[in-house]
C-alpha cells in the first residue's frame, strides 16, 4: 500500500461534510421575517436577540443572558460585569484558543497561563492551585472540545479563594456536567457562534449568568454603559456597543430549537465509531479522555493522542494526502511571545507542551459525516503509521 503522499491511491476521495450545514426552513422563515421587518438591530425594538438570550439562559439553567458580537467580547464583558480589571490576575488554561487570554488583556487584567491536566487537557483544580496568587481575581475554565471541565473541584477551589468563575463555553453548546448544563455552573458562561462552532451565524456570542447584579453590569458593558430601563443618553457606567444583530440571532434561534441536539448526537455517533475502530491500532492512537463528570459531550472536536515513532508533521501531511485532513491543534499559550510581551504570565506547562507535540484533532465537519465512514479514518491512520514507519 503506497502512501498517497508518495503517489498511491488515497483511502478517501469523497468530500467531507461542509460546515455550516445548509440552513433549514425555520431559519429561512425567521431570517426573512427579520429582514422584512426592518428591525435589524436590537435597539430598533427587535426581539430575536432577547429570545435567543433567554433560550440560552434557560438551557444553561440560569435566569439571565445577553447576546454579543462574539465570544471574545463576551468574555471581556463577563470579566467587566464581575468587576475584574487592572491589577487583577485571571487564570486561564495553556491549551485553549488564544481568545481566552486576549479577552483578559482586553479587560486590562493579567492572564496567568496555567497548565492543564496531562490526561484530559483541561484546566483542573490542581493545575489552578499552582498558579494562584494574592492578585488572582478569577479563573476561566474552558470546556475544551465540547467536554466540560471538572467544575465541582474548580468551583470549590474558587469559593475557598474568593475567586469569580467564568466558563469559556465557546466549544460546548449543549454539553452537561454531572447532568447539569454547562454555562450556568460558574458566575458567568460565554458561548461563541463564530463560523467553526456548533451553532453559527458566521460570528456571534452570548453570555449567561445567575446573579441579577452581574447581569445588569454585563448588559450595561454591552450597551454603551446604559442602565437597563434608563434613559437613552444616560450612561451611568462605562460601556461599549457589543451587540449581536437581529439577523444573526434569527439564524441561531431555530438552530437551538431544532438542530443542535441532533447534531451533537451525530458527532458523538461518529466519535464512538472511530474510537471503536482505533482499538485495532492499540496504543498508537488513542482518544484523549474526558475530565471526570462529563454526562454529555457536545463533541466540538475529537482529540487524539499519538504514541508512535512516526513524526506528527509527517503524519498530518500523509493523512491530508489520504483524504483525511486532521489538525495540529493549539500551541501552548505560554509559547506565544505576543501574549507574554503584552503582560501575560505563564506558569511551567509541561502537559500543554506535550499535547502540542503529540495531539491531533478530528474537526467538527468530519464528525458530522456518516459514522460508517469512521472506519476510513482509522484505515488511513493505520496505513500512514505502518508505511510511515518504513519511510
Ligand atoms: C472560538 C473560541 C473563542 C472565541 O470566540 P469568538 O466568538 O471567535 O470570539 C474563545 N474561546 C474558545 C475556547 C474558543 O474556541
Amino acid at each position: 500500500m503506497t502512501l498517497a503522499l508518495h503517489g498511491g491511491t488515497p483511502v478517501r476521495t469523497a468530500p467531507w461534510p461542509s460546515w455550516p450545514p445548509p440552513i433549514d426552513e425555520a431559519q429561512w422563515e425567521l431570517v426573512t421575517a427579520v429582514l422584512e421587518s426592518g428591525r435589524w438591530g436590537a435597539t430598533q425594538g427587535g426581539s430575536v436577540c432577547a429570545e435567543l438570550a433567554e433560550a440560552f439562559a434557560r438551557r444553561s439553567g440560569v435566569p439571565y443572558g445577553v447576546a454579543v458580537g462574539n465570544a471574545t467580547l463576551g468574555l471581556f464583558a463577563a470579566l467587566r460585569g464581575l468587576g475584574v480589571g487592572p491589577g487583577d490576575e485571571v487564570i486561564v488554561p495553556a491549551y485553549t484558543f488564544v481568545a481566552s487570554a486576549t479577552a483578559v488583556l482586553l479587560a486590562g487584567a493579567v492572564p496567568v497561563i496555567a497548565d492543564v491536566d496531562p490526561a484530559d487537557l483541561h484546566l483542573s483544580a490542581r493545575t489552578t492551585e499552582a498558579a494562584v496568587t494574592g492578585r488572582t481575581a478569577a479563573i476561566m475554565p474552558v470546556h475544551l472540545a465540547g467536554s466540560p471541565a471538572d467544575m465541582d473541584p474548580l468551583n470549590a477551589f474558587a469559593a475557598r479563594h474568593g475567586l469569580a468563575v467564568i466558563e469559556d463555553a465557546a466549544q460546548a453548546h449543549g454539553a452537561t456536567y454531572r447532568n447539569r448544563p454547562i454555562g450556568g455552573l460558574g458566575d458567568a458562561g460565554v458561548y461563541s457562534f463564530q463560523a467553526s462552532k456548533a451553532m453559527t451565524a458566521g460570528e456571534g456570542g452570548l453570555i449567561v449568568c445567575r446573579d441579577e447584579i452581574v447581569y445588569e453590569a454585563v448588559w450595561s458593558a454591552c450597551n454603551v454603559g446604559r442602565l437597563r430601563g434608563g434613559t437613552w443618553y444616560g450612561h451611568p457606567g462605562v460601556g461599549w456597543n457589543l451587540r449581536l444583530t437581529e439577523i444573526q440571532a434569527a439564524l441561531l434561534l431555530p438552530w437551538l430549537d431544532h438542530r443542535l441536539d441532533a447534531e451533537i448526537d451525530r458527532r458523538n455517533a461518529f466519535a464512538t465509531a472511530l474510537e471503536r475502530e482505533l482499538g485495532h491500532l492499540g496504543d498508537a492512537v488513542t482518544v484523549v479522555p474526558r475530565p471526570p463528570g462529563t454526562t454529555r459531550d457536545s463533541r466540538h472536536l475529537l482529540m487524539l493522542r499519538l504514541r508512535t515513532p512516526v513524526g506528527r508533521s509527517f503524519l498530518l501531511r500523509a493523512m491530508a494526502a489520504e483524504g483525511v485532513p486532521l489538525d495540529a491543534g493549539y500551541p501552548p499559550l505560554g509559547t506565544l511571545p505576543a501574549l507574554t510581551e503584552a503582560g501575560a504570565r505563564a506558569e511551567p506547562c509541561p502537559a500543554a507542551d506535550a499535547a502540542a507535540g503529540d495531539v491531533v484533532w478530528v474537526r467538527q465537519p468530519m464528525l458530522m459525516d456518516d459514522p460508517a465512514n469512521a472506519a476510513g479514518v482509522a484505515e488511513a491512520l493505520a496505513k500512514v503509521l505502518t508505511e510511515g514507519r518504513q519511510a
